[in-house]
Parts: structure tokens; C-alpha cells; sequence
């Protein structure tokens, strides 16, 4: 099996994040790979170890976005390749999902493209879906459970994470995954594998290699803002027993009208 798994590089999730002159800033906090591709990495390991196959990592952005997949080789996949171009500076969601199914197309082959289930910073939670549009692909999201691979037969059956409980859905391969926390905690990078991911040779592609021209992004961020600061009191409530305080913690949501 070839799976593709895609990992997005963002401050860390305790960023103070703060916009200056329209401009995001998240202070000295160190730049990690996004929280919910780390499960998408470990889905895709679980899935070659068991059904055969080699996972390659691919990341969009800057030379630092490399850190991110040197972390996702020291974990266990076969490569990385970083897709960085000057032309995506302000891409959006659907020029991402071009990229990405570019990136697809150009491994070849490939069974299985995986996903997180979100990015902790843009947050769109679009690009999965998005992607499998692209490709004409199934997309399959949320998913906690690989139930069922036949990688010859091109089927699959997963379990997907929705409010009411789990959703068995039945698809062909190749198809697109994203993964949720159900799906097993991330295993950490091994020894070995961070000494290979240190030497590792990460090649970039461009819009060119992927035989794609730049995505014209139809939604754009005119401006970036911080959200007004709130005022807040706090104000702590005293009493003999804990009935009379939370008789005047009640009183008190009522006068204010919270409830
Ligand atoms: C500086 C800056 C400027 C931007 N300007 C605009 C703009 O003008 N208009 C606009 O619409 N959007 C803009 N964006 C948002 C940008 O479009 C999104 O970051 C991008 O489309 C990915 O969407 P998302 O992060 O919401 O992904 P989601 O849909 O939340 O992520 C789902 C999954 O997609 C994968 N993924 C997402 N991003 C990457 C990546 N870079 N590399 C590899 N895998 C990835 C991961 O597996 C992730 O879990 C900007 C972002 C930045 C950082």
C-alpha cells in the first residue's frame, strides 16, 4: 500500500498568539507539528504495518515546516517532502486542496491520503474534504476505527467518531481519511528513528514539480484582528456553610440574569 499523510507545522498549542499591524504572532513558543496530524501519522503507520506499505509525509509551507516532518520520519514514515512555493503565501482552503491532491497524483498509486481532523491555527477544517473533492475520492472523516482494509480488492471499512456514536461506512480505495483521537494515541519517535529523521534528506516540490500553476484564492483575509479585551472581576463568595454560599452564588447568576 503507498499512503500519504499530511502534517501542517503551527505555534504550539500554549502560543500566546497576539496580532500586531495585521500580523500573527505567537512570541518564542516553538512551532510543533499540528496536535491532530500526529494521530493522522500513527493511523497511517498502524495501517502499513499491518496491511504492508510505506507512508510518505508531506507538509506546505516554509523551510521551517521541515522540524514538523522530521517528526512525523522519526515516528516511522518511510519519507517526506515538503511543498513549498512563494506563490501560496495567502492560499486558501481550496488552493490547499489543489496542492494536496497535486501531491497525491504526483506519488502515484497511493491508496490512502490521510488527514487530521483539523488545523489548531487556520482551524477551516475544510481541506480534507475538500481534497477528495479534488481527487474524485471518497472522503471519509472522523474516522476512530480501520475496521476493515482489503488492499487487493480496493474496500475499506471504518467507524467514524460522530455525536450519536460510531457510523460504519463501507468504501472503495483509494479514498481520503481524516483521523480522530479514538483512533490510538500517537506513539513517540523512537531513539533510532529520531537519529534517522536528524540525517534525513527532505526534498521540496514546487508548484512546478506538481504541474500545477498557483491557485487564485477566492476567500482572502483582508484583515487579521485581536479580539477585544473583556473586562473581568472576580469576585469571591464567603459563608459560614457551603448552602449559604451557594445560596449567594444563585442569588447573585440570577440578579445578573445569567440564568
Ligand atoms: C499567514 C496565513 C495567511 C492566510 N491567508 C489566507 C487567506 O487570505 N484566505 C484564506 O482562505 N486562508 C488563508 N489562510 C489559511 C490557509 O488557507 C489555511 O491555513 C490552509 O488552507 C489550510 O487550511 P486549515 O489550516 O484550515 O486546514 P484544516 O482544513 O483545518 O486542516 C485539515 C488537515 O489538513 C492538513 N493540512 C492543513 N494545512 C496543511 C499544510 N500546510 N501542510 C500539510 N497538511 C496540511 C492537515 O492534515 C490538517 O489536519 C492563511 C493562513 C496563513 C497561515
Amino acid at each position: 500500500m503507498k499512503i500519504a499523510v499530511f502534517i501542517k507545522q503551527v505555534p504550539d498549542s500554549a502560543a500566546k498568539i497576539a496580532v500586531e499591524n495585521g500580523v500573527v504572532k505567537w512570541g518564542d513558543a516553538p512551532l510543533v507539528i499540528n496536535p491532530w496530524d500526529e494521530y493522522a501519522v500513527e493511523a497511517a503507520l498502524q495501517l502499513a504495518e499491518k496491511h504492508g506499505g510505506e507512508v510518505t509525509a508531506f507538509s506546505m509551507g516554509g523551510d521551517s515546516s521541515k522540524e514538523a516532518l522530521k517528526h512525523a520520519l522519526a515516528m516511522g514514515c518511510g519519507n517526506a517532502v515538503l511543498i513549498n512555493d512563494a506563490a501560496l503565501a495567502a492560499v486558501d482552503a481550496a488552493g490547499s486542496a489543489r496542492v494536496f491532491a497535486a501531491a497525491v497524483k504526483k506519488l502515484g498509486d497511493a491508496d490512502l491520503a490521510v488527514f487530521g481532523k483539523q488545523a489548531i491555527d487556520s482551524d477551516t477544517g475544510l481541506v480534507t474534504a475538500m481534497t477528495a473533492r479534488v481527487l474524485g475520492w471518497p472522503a471519509l472523516t472522523l474516522v476512530a476505527l480501520v475496521a476493515e482494509l482489503d488492499a487487493s480488492a480496493k474496500t475499506i471499512r471504518v467507524e467514524r467518531g460522530v455525536e450519536e456514536g460510531r457510523q460504519v461506512v463501507d468504501s472503495k480505495l483509494p479514498a481520503v481519511l481524516s483521523i480522530i483521537k479514538d483512533f490510538g494515541e500517537p506513539r513517540y519517535p523512537s531513539f533510532m528513528g529520531i537519529r534517522k529523521a536528524s540525517k534525513a534528506e527532505i526534498g521540496t516540490w514546487t508548484l512546478d514539480d506538481l504541474g500545477i500553476s498557483a491557485p487564485d484564492a477566492k476567500v482572502s483575509w483582508p484583515e487579521l484582528i485581536s479580539p477585544p479585551k473583556r473586562d473581568v472581576t472576580t469576585e469571591m463568595i464567603t459563608g459560614s456553610s457551603p448552602e449559604e454560599i451557594a445560596n449567594t452564588l444563585a442569588d447573585k447568576i440570577i440578579t445578573e440574569g445569567v440564568l
